[in-house]
């Protein structure tokens, strides 16, 4: 199995993060592993995706020192091999690890540590790792580091960069400069576009994703508004990367059963199936398979098509 988007916050383990709080002598909320997870998964009221995105902050401030990374990762990777998976691209934005002093390249050498380790220990799973920028305000010199420690560290772990965050207050189209350099240093490009209902109709946060070069995008689930993008997807070969729970959690559809991902898959788009987040959002490739298999109508043979998709648009070769 194959997941080709999932961050690395959003699929701490629980007893890890009060495992790292004792450690860093941090004070949670809790220190009750079932109270915690409730406080580390999104609420089934949560509004919008940049209200969902509060629920990374306990994550990230655990993660602040090199072997809390490494730790994380390597923690995620053997949790993916023991789930069944053989390739994953995990990603993570390395500027959020920066708050007690670590450099963006220390943070990214520390995961790569981690995945390293991860893959020795099981040499059944292959991990790669996207670096992503983060959408906001007054953020772009910070971007422009992570493009710059991307560039340094690409090779057989770092695969690509990525842009996150909250698309419906900060547009895709503020992050142009960003993405020329990667362009610039011919990096490899996902963006998470076509995922929030803003300002910026999706379709066309998603046609400047296509603009900046991202070969994949991250969900595009509002692609299905616009048929020229439809095309212009099909064209131009493009994966997209759908996590289902997690657009039904930041309430991109009102129900799991509405979810367009098979309309996509049946117009010719190559579609994935992914778990975005496994903590914040309590799944895993197993789940997202099931809601694919009972509640979407995928048969088996169109899972191994979304499949084959994947491995076709994976950033390592
Ligand atoms: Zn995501």
């Amino acid at each position: 199995m194959i997941e080709l988007h999932l961050h690395l916050d959003g699929s701490l383990r629980v007893e890890t993060a009060l495992d790292l709080a004792r450690e860093q002598k941090i004070v949670l909320p809790t220190e009750d592993v079932g109270e915690l997870r409730n406080l580390m998964e999104v609420p089934e009221d949560c509004k919008t995706l940049h209200e969902c995105l509060k629920r990374f902050d306990l994550p990230i401030m655990l993660i602040q020192t090199e072997s809390a990374v490494e730790r994380v990762t390597f923690e995620l990777v053997e949790d993916l091999h023991k789930l069944g998976v053989t390739y994953a691209e995990i990603r993570f934005a390395p500027q959020f690890s920066t708050a007690k002093g670590l450099t963006q390249d220390q943070v990214v050498a520390a995961a790569i540590k981690g995945a390293k380790r991860g893959m020795e220990m099981y040499p059944a799973i292959r991990c790669g790792l996207i670096l992503c920028c983060m959408r906001g305000d007054n953020i772009e010199e910070k971007n422009l580091e992570t493009v710059e420690v991307a560039k340094k560290h690409m090779g057989d772990v770092v695969c690509a960069i990525d842009l996150a965050g909250a698309e419906s207050l900060f547009p895709t189209a503020m992050f142009e400069p960003v993405f020329e350099k990667a362009k610039a240093y011919g990096l490899p490009v996902t963006i998470h576009a076509g995922e929030a209902i803003g300002e910026v109709p999706g379709p066309e946060s998603m046609r400047k994703a296509l603009a900046y070069g991202a070969k994949r995008i991250g969900h595009g689930v509002l692609a299905l508004e616009d048929e020229t993008l439809i095309k212009e997807l099909i064209e131009k070969d493009i994966t997209l990367e759908i996590c289902v729970t997690s657009n039904y959690h930041t309430k991109l559809v009102s129900s799991l059963k509405e979810h367009p991902i098979k309309k996509l898959f049946d117009v010719g788009v190559k579609v994935t199936f992914n778990s975005d987040n496994m903590t914040v959002s309590n799944t895993n490739i197993h789940k997202e398979i099931e809601i694919l298999k009972t509640q979407l109508g995928f048969t088996d043979e169109e899972m191994n098509i979304m499949q084959n998709y994947a491995r076709e648009a994976a950033f390592i070769k």
